[in-house]
């Protein structure tokens, strides 16, 4: 009895100190936030460091290179402009890690600013981390983003399924034994996952996303106008005029500026909607084909589910005009976009800390520390 006591002073007193965090560490962009306070950063995941001095073919030691001078927004805005010493690093490619030291600073940075920010109790302890990973990766992968947090000063990991954390975020009951089919198309990866009793059924994680649409994009505007443009460009195009099928009668056009294949002068052509579904339209269907081939594969019992529920369409793709229809028509089920399509794996990620039983119910710890 007296033990008890002692045990439950204690846990008390722990619950008090520490304090915990969700991340979205996404390819394109980065979501971090507190349980109560919500969203605190939604930052591009995006590092601009000092680039390392090569001595006679070999890397020199750190100090002459490395250094991080800028860290999301800020280092979006260097994207393609910037100065010759300096270069632009994405920690996260497809979903995982492709950098571990630039990744572990990123994390280690975000924390930092985390801590600082005002609370009731000063925060002695380390942090507790949700983090949500694609459901496509490896052990390995996994492993990663979790020693990277460990590393950048986290005390305790999470992983959860990023698909399942969108459904959560949708509102949608994953703890139920409905199933429920999300499609959550991203900046690197597009991962569709058929969730029931919290946990993933089957899924897929294709690496065919929002930057590959940008890169058709780019590769259409150079093919048909001999007009070169970046990456930054090629977005704000797709977003401004991007659709999967014919909505508005009237047409989109804009007006893109970039530099001629020959020549390499400024130039500027004008782009309309139906140009940019055509560029899209390859990877639209690579999209839907993978999410038929999963339907095909469902368990019969949970199909059923996923036809009254309809699929749901969370990331930045979603956005795409027409994207539900496309889908419905294709998979002959419904389909929706969950609001606010490219928070929804922060929302859900919000609710497993704001909600405890939740968290124990649908995140499986990993491996000790
Ligand atoms: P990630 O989780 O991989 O960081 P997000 O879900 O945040 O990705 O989505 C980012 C992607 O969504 C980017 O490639 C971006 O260009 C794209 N995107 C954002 N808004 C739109 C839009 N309105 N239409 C189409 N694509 C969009
Ligand atoms: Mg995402």
């Amino acid at each position: 009895m007296k033990f008890k006591l002692w045990e439950r002073w204690k846990n008390g007193l722990v619950e008090r100190f520490s304090w915990s965090v969700g991340v979205d560490l996404g390819t394109v962009n980065s979501w971090w936030m507190m349980p109560g306070k919500g969203v605190l950063w939604n930052d591009p995941s995006v590092v601009a460091r000092r680039k390392k001095k090569k001595y006679y073919g070999m890397m020199a030691p750190n100090k002459s290179g490395g250094q991080i001078v800028a860290f999301g927004k800020q280092a979006k805005m260097m994207i393609g402009k910037e100065p010759a010493q300096l270069e632009i690093v994405y920690p996260l490619r497809n979903g995982v890690i492709a950098d571990f030291e630039v990744t572990k600073e990123y994390i280690a940075r975000y924390l930092e600013l985390l801590g600082e920010t005002p609370s009731r109790f000063p925060k002695l302890m380390k942090p507790r981390v949700v983090v949500g990973v694609p459901s496509g990766v490896t052990a390995v992968e996994r492993r990663a983003v979790k020693v990277a947090f460990l590393e950048a000063g986290a005390g305790e990991v999470f992983l959860a399924d990023e698909a399942l954390l969108a459904a959560v975020g949708a509102g949608m009951p994953v703890e139920s034994s409905a199933g429920m089919l999300v499609v959550d198309i991203g900046g690197g990866t597009t991962e569709i996952a058929l969730v029931s009793l919290g946990g993933v059924v089957l899924s897929r994680c294709l690496p065919v996303a929002g930057e590959e649409m940008d890169q058709a994009v780019a590769n259409f505007v150079k093919m048909k106008y001999g007009l070169l443009i970046g990456e930054p460009t090629a977005e704000r195009v797709k977003i401004e005029l991007g659709s999967v099928r014919k909505i508005s009668k009237e047409e989109k056009v804009m007006v893109v500026r970039g530099r001629a294949l020959d020549g390499g002068l400024p130039k500027s052509v004008r782009v309309n909607a139906e140009e940019v579904r055509e560029a899209l339209a390859p990877i639209v269907q690579k999209i839907v084909k993978e999410l038929v081939a999963l339907i095909e594969e469902s368990p019969p019992e949970l199909l059923g589910d996923v036809v009254k529920n309809g699929i749901a369409l969370a990331g930045g793709g979603a956005l795409l005009e027409g994207m539900a229809e496309m889908v419905e028509e294709e998979t002959k089920m419904g389909a929706w976009v969950v609001p606010e399509p490219m928070g929804a794996v922060a929302r859900g990620c919000q609710r497993l800390l704001e909600e405890r039983e939740l968290l124990e119910g649908v995140v499986f710890k990993g491996f000790s520390k």
